[in-house]
């Protein structure tokens, strides 16, 4: 390759790491759970893990392995094709029942990855005439997936419901044919609960679709763990909702789109990422339906989760620390600059608590935190552990 190009990207990657930005993934000598092994050079050693999505501690049940298994000698390892050719099974189409069922809608259509269904649900819905409102801390996936629509765009300031009715009035001004509203259900770099309520209510008043993307609250918020719309009892106002497999659901990977009839049967003609993808594999699509079953009946891993949440909410406030508000399994630790960040999430891991720190540009300049997200994989006394190690990690970094 020219040494001129390369030579290119090492001066990027050297500003990346000048800049303090550089991404280092750190490494899992085993499953996904409330304890993880981390690799190490010499054999690993254990940590309790505050930093997976894995909300109702689903990501190695054995229930769940064992049917991915039975899926894989069922059906085989891979589809080896997009689904309009000759990708799907059984399997597929009882899942998006399945997920259609759980979330109240007509149907409901599978992609690779939430960040493919978010990359390919706008496009064949709206065109030129139409209006896209979207929350300014959408996920990027949604970002992405807007533009790729021909519809004009405006952008709310997150939560902000005087901008968002502002917007929509713009747009009716504008001669918008539809307007949609785009919100995560929960935003997941602070712990928020989108205000869907008001979204609904404005919806109404101005004529406009809603969208919820609810990848992290599928699974564990709502009743039965049916999500945002259900836990602001709107379950019936939202017309279309996107989520993923990869998190409460199991934490495999996948995504999909679950809304009315038509608007599911025009995505399988239309939308890019089904079309010209390849389906999920069996075992994962096989382990994902197991997973939606003990989802659905799982008040005892919601309790749970519920529970260490205030638990470690209060361990923390008590201790001194700045937290977001909130009520979800995600408490942002606020500890402002990248640096500190940085420092308490190396004394943490120094004390066997595995978390991430965020900074710019994940999070605005200034608002630099360690995001520790709870599961029902963990127990009381690792809860009391992370405490501990919270505590003594702030005092050693100086940040109580
Ligand atoms: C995680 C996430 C996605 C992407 O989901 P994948 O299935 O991992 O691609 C999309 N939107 C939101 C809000 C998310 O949190």
């Amino acid at each position: 390759m020219a040494t001129s190009f390369i030579r290119h990207l090492e001066n990027t990657l050297a500003e990346i790491e000048a800049d303090g930005l550089y991404k280092r993934e750190r490494l899992i000598a085993g499953p996904q759970g409330g304890r993880i092994r981390i690799a190490t050079q010499d054999g690993g050693r254990e940590a309790i893990n505050l930093c997976a999505n894995n909300y109702l501690g689903l990501a190695n049940h054995p229930d769940i392995v064992a049917e991915a298994k039975r899926g894989l000698d069922e059906f085989g390892f891979g589809m080896a094709s997009v689904r309009f050719i000759c990708g799907a099974q059984t399997l597929h189409r009882q899942l998006e029942q399945a997920i259609a069922r759980y979330l109240g809608k007509d149907d409901a259509i599978l992609f690779a990855a939430c960040f493919d269904a978010n990359g390919g649900v706008f496009e064949p819905l709206l065109g030129a005439e139409d209006a896209i409102i979207s929350d300014s801390l959408n996920h990027a996936s949604i970002i992405d997936g807007v533009r790729l629509c021909k519809a004009a765009r405006y952008r709310y300031t997150n939560g902000d419901m005087n901008e968002l009715e502002d917007r929509l009035k713009e747009a009716d001004t504008a001669g918008a044919r539809f307007k949609l509203i785009v919100t995560d259900g929960v935003f997941s770099m602070d712990g928020y609960v989108a205000d869907l309520p008001s979204i609904c209510a404005l919806a109404e008043r101005y004529g406009a679709l809603v969208l919820v993307d609810d990848c992290h609250a599928t699974g564990h918020l709502g009743d039965k763990g049916k999500g945002t719309p259900s836990l602001t009892g709107v379950d019936q106002k939202v017309d279309i909702i996107t989520g993923t497999l990869g998190k409460s659901l199991g934490g495999a990977m996948g995504g999909f789109v679950a809304a009315a009839q038509p608007v599911i049967d025009l995505l399988r003609q239309r939308a890019r990422p089904y079309l010209f993808s390849n389906s999920l594999a069996p075992a994962v699509a096989a382990g994902s339906l197991k997973a939606l079953e003990i989802a659905e009946a799982a008040d005892d891993r919601r309790q749970t989760l519920q529970s260490h949440t205030k638990r470690f909410r209060a361990g923390l406030q008590d201790a001194g620390f700045e937290l977001l508000q909130g009520t979800t399994p995600i408490i942002p630790v606020m500890l402002h600059e990248a640096r500190r960040a940085q420092d308490m999430a190396a004394a943490l891991d120094e004390r066997g608590v595995y978390v991430a720190g965020f900074f710019f540009p994940v999070v605005p300049k200034g608002k630099a935190r360690i995001r520790t997200q709870l599961s029902a994989a963990l127990t009381d006394d690792d809860i009391d552990f992370a405490v501990s190690a919270f505590k003594d990690a702030g005092k050693a970094v100086g940040v109580i």
